[in-house]
């Protein structure tokens, strides 16, 4: 028996990048996996057929996260679909890099509502159906506690507040045997954020390991999140950013 087996897990924004290798990790753990994303179908059904092909198994849904009624349907479909939800991955999220002063209001909501509204409804919805032994995981970041790259304000105060949500939740939901984490990434090469991006060179420097790191290494922590061993951490910030916050 794998870590995960019998368990349902909810990745959100998993078609591409941290979330993809989040959901395909899961699922060679033994877990049932269920991913939304809001605009790529055909990276998100790649990523179900990676699933498929490794013996797992995984179903894609169209959620936007800005969608309060997507995002509920979504986390229903998948209760209906696999008959119960262990595990719910907040992955989904958004940075639009720019000087603080020149961010309009429209791209200072937009931010907002996927990165803290999104969270908030997702984890609301995904709440009613857990049972003891469930495990919320943010993937928040490791500029919500520290913040050394400009450009970056508004989403690193996002990240701040799914931190502190992380740490309030956990108290609300502990006697429920549910544990809340939140995962804090530091620089990860993906579309959002490559290797040959603007702010690269900055961000690397920062690291103790000097380099970025690889999806998979962030997918390795929250398996050990979602897993049986981890049943004592909640309310944790835990970063996986190569030294970044050191
Ligand atoms: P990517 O941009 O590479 O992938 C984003 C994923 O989220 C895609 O699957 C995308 O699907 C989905 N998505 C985007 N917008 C929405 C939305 N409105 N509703 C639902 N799904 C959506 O991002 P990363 O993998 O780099 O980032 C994943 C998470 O990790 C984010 O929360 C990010 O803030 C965090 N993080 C990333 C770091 C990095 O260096 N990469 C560092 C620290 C934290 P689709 O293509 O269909 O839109």
């Amino acid at each position: 028996m794998s870590k995960l087996t019998g368990k349902v897990a909810l990745v959100t924004g998993g078609s591409r990048g941290i979330g993809a290798a989040i959901a395909k990790r899961l699922a060679a753990d033994g877990a049932t996996l269920a991913i939304t994303y809001a605009k790529d179908a055909s990276a998100a059904s790649a990523v179900v057929k990676a699933i498929e092909l490794g013996g797992g198994k995984a179903v894609a849904i169209q959620a936007d996260a800005t969608n309060v009624e997507a995002v509920k349907g979504a986390v229903e479909k998948v209760v209906a679909t696999f008959g119960r939800l262990d595990v719910l991955v907040n992955n989904a999220g958004t940075a639009i890099p720019k000087k603080f002063e020149e961010a309009t209001l429209e791209e200072l909501d937009r931010v907002i509502d996927i990165n803290v509204r999104g969270v908030f409804i997702a984890t609301q919805a995904a709440l009613k159906h857990m049972k003891s032994g469930g495990r919320i995981i943010m993937i928040g970041s490791c500029i919500g506690e520290r913040n050394m790259t400009p450009g970056f304000v508004p989403y690193s105060a996002t990240k701040g507040a799914v931190k502190m949500f992380t740490q309030g939740l956990s108290r609300e939901v502990g006697s429920r045997g549910i544990t809340v984490n939140n995962v804090q990434p530091g620089p990860i090469d993906t579309d959002m954020n490559p290797v040959a991006g603007d702010s690269a060179v900055l961000q690397k420097a920062a690291t103790a390991l000097n380099r970025y790191g690889h999806v998979d290494e962030v997918a390795a922590l929250v398996a050990f999140v979602a897993g049986p061993e981890s049943s004592y951490i909640t309310g944790a910030n835990l970063t996986v950013d190569g030294g970044t916050n050191a």
